[in-house]
């Protein structure tokens, strides 16, 4: 109990901080807004994804830290001893060791982030159950900037609990930690989410390859199903370049965004915490046994 008062109360130390980020927003709802895309995003998608993101940090902060917990109990258990490593022997080379210290932890950082990102990405695609939580992400159909972080809440927890019982067994970096802490202190993760999640029509094909661009990730957020499946990686396209998922867009491809004209996008933030919950549990049901002579229905 004390660890979910604790991690609520380090939630609202850092509120001020998280509120005033906001402004990182405006030079991309400037781009967005100046050269759409797609559809113009309007002040309601930006209000609602604001919403979304503030409700999932406060829900998602409880189960965060008890993974980490889990975690680093779970490590104590198996009696492992994790591979710690640090950049800090790069600072004793002459003239450019400073330089290289920081270019090493932020690549360092990004490469093992972006590693149990991608899986746990991919996965939310596969899993059923996992999907219903990710599809709130995916059913912005004005993809916006501000759809960084419209993220589910037991989304959130899930992509906290992956890295714990995964690479967090078996190395020092906690690399959730190195992550929140990127986004405190650098902020680099944060604003290149709100970079690549901006809805604006820009063809940067020299970039594509090295880090991911709207053009890039608007192929992952694509109606069409061609698309369907690519581009999952968080900040590095090497990742999908390796795991046989990278999807080149061609010079004029900025396909429409969402889940298509059969899906209702949640329109407030009590549905879009809430429907996902119901519909994972349907996922859960036993599926009703057919009897023999009966007609397949279709949805
Ligand atoms: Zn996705
Ligand atoms: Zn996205």
């Amino acid at each position: 109990m004390d660890l979910i008062w604790s991690a609520w109360a380090g939630t609202m130390n850092i509120l001020p901080f998280i509120l005033a980020m906001q402004v990182l927003l405006v030079p991309f709802i400037i781009l967005e807004q100046v050269l759409p895309a797609g559809q113009r995003p309007r002040f309601g998608d930006y209000a609602l994804n604001i919403l979304i993101s503030l409700t999932t940090m406060f829900l998602a902060s409880p189960l965060g830290a008890l993974a980490g917990a889990g975690g680093a109990t779970l490590r104590e258990q198996l009696g492992f001893t994790p591979l710690g490593f640090s950049f800090a022997s790069l600072h004793d080379i002459a003239y450019v060791g400073g330089a290289l210290e920081i270019a090493a932890i932020i690549i360092g950082t990004l490469l093992l982030h972006d590693l149990w990102f991608y899986w746990a990405h991919r996965i939310e695609h596969k899993v059923p159950f996992l999907w219903q939580f990710h599809k709130l992400h995916h059913s912005d159909e004005r993809m916006n900037t501000s759809t960084w972080a419209r993220d589910h809440f037991l989304q959130s927890a899930w992509r906290a609990v992956f890295p714990a019982f995964t690479f967090g067994l078996v190395l020092q970096l906690d690399v959730q930690g190195a992550s929140n802490l990127g986004a405190v202190t650098g902020l680099l993760p944060s604003v290149l989410s709100m970079f690549y999640h901006s809805g604006a029509r820009l063809r940067l094909a020299w970039l594509n390859r090295l880090v991911v661009t709207p053009q890039v990730h608007r192929i992952h957020h694509s109606t069409d199903p061609k698309h369907y499946n690519k581009n999952f990686a968080d900040f590095l396209p090497v990742m999908d370049i390796v795991f046989g998922t990278y999807y080149a867009p061609a010079k004029d491809e900025f396909p429409a965004t969402g889940l298509g004209p059969d899906y209702k996008a949640p329109r407030n933030v009590v549905s879009a915490q809430f429907s996902p919950l119901l519909d994972a549990m349907r996922t859960l049901a036993p599926k009703p046994r057919r009897q023999s002579g009966e007609t397949t229905v279709t949805e």
